[in-house]
């Protein structure tokens, strides 16, 4: 690594949202450990508990007692990683901020490279999982629809807005307010705000412990995140998914019998004139499904008007350990 006055003299802090991952977390931590005690900048590295069930929480104290770097932030209950996120950057003390994954599918060793391009003059350098390890056909795909419709809607070309391997200048992130799955947009976020923003070539593995905890329902809620941000005209709010996902599968009900008994009327042996009794219902299940996702969107800024008003967070939190670490200054 370069080295470089003003990284030197700036604090990291680490930030690693992690759900049930018990088995990842000591591997994780002592590769992190190995990266970060070469490098020549002072760091801390802050786990968020997201409410585990099983013995992260544990593990992660385990941790506080063993290195003076660690700090952990334990939820009351799961309240999704973007939620654990925003939590890091509240509790966070560092200039700049690297965001990972707590599975050991991201890799520490591409930290000092992100920070290497931070240097450049970036205030946002975003991991590109170009040899991504996950399923093809329930995600990578669907990923790749996402990240060309959040290009084309945002403005801000990435490949990879889903690659929590982040780093950020904490400056570009002190207002945003994180809901939903809005942690992937913050890069382009960070951009209509003036940010530089680039993007890096990471590495990437497979899960190795545990298991994901997204699956199809992700891509949803992505979409209907990005439609709100259509819509709103800027960042920063929490749909009401249960009036997209009954909207859009009423509306999809509704094409779908529509569709059908229109091929049915078109195949021979059909007699001219008749109607099929499907076109009535094809008809009430698209028009109740228009208005849910209608319904949904106003909800939607309701709900955002209500949190920002309020200033409410979106998470609760239980412990912070060590409890003398919540003002006293980075260690190193
Ligand atoms: N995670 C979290 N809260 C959740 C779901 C996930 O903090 O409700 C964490 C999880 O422990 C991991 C990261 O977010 O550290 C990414 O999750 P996962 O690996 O399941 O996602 P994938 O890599 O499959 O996209
Ligand atoms: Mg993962």
């Amino acid at each position: 690594m370069k080295n470089n006055i003003e990284i030197r003299s700036k604090h990291l802090s680490v930030i690693i949202p992690v759900y049930n991952e018990e088995e990842s977390i000591p591997h994780l931590h002592t590769r992190i450990h190995k990266v970060l005690a070469e490098q020549p900048f002072s760091y801390e590295v802050l786990y968020i508990d997201d409410g585990s069930s099983d013995g992260t929480l544990q593990q992660l104290n385990r941790l506080v007692e063993q290195d003076p770097y660690v700090r952990v932030i334990s939820f009351r209950r799961n309240f999704g990683q973007t939620a654990a996120m925003s939590a890091g950057v509240a509790y966070s003390r560092g200039e700049i901020l690297v965001f990972m994954d707590g599975d050991l599918q991201n890799d520490p060793v591409d930290i000092p490279r992100l920070l290497e391009k931070l240097e450049e003059g970036y205030d946002v350098v975003s991991g590109w999982r170009k040899n991504r390890q996950d399923a093809q056909w329930s995600r990578k795909f669907p990923s790749m629809l996402a990240n060309k419709l959040i290009s084309q809607v945002t403005g801000v070309r990435l490949h990879d807005y889903g690659c929590t391997l982040k780093a950020y200048r904490y400056e570009v992130l002190r207002h945003v307010r994180l809901y939903g799955e809005m942690h992937r947009f913050i890069p382009a976020y960070a951009a209509l705000a003036g940010a530089k923003v680039t993007e890096m070539v990471v590495d990437h593995h497979a899960r190795q412990f545990g298991k994901s905890k997204y699956g199809i329902s992700r891509v949803v809620r992505v979409i209907l995140d990005l439609t709100t941000l259509k819509f709103l005209g800027s960042f920063g709010t929490k749909p009401l998914y249960a009036f997209g996902v009954t909207g859009l599968s009423s509306l999809s009900l509704g094409f779908g019998t529509g569709l059908y008994s229109l091929l049915r009327a078109c195949l021979p042996g059909k007699k001219k004139g008749q109607r099929s009794a499907l076109f009535p219902i094809s008809l009430l299940f698209s028009s109740f499904g228009l208005l849910s996702l209608i319904s949904g969107l106003i909800a939607e800024m309701l709900t955002r008007i209500y949190y920002e008003a309020q200033d409410k967070p979106t998470y609760v939190v239980k412990q912070v350990q060590p409890e003398s670490s919540l003002r006293s200054p980075l260690p190193g």
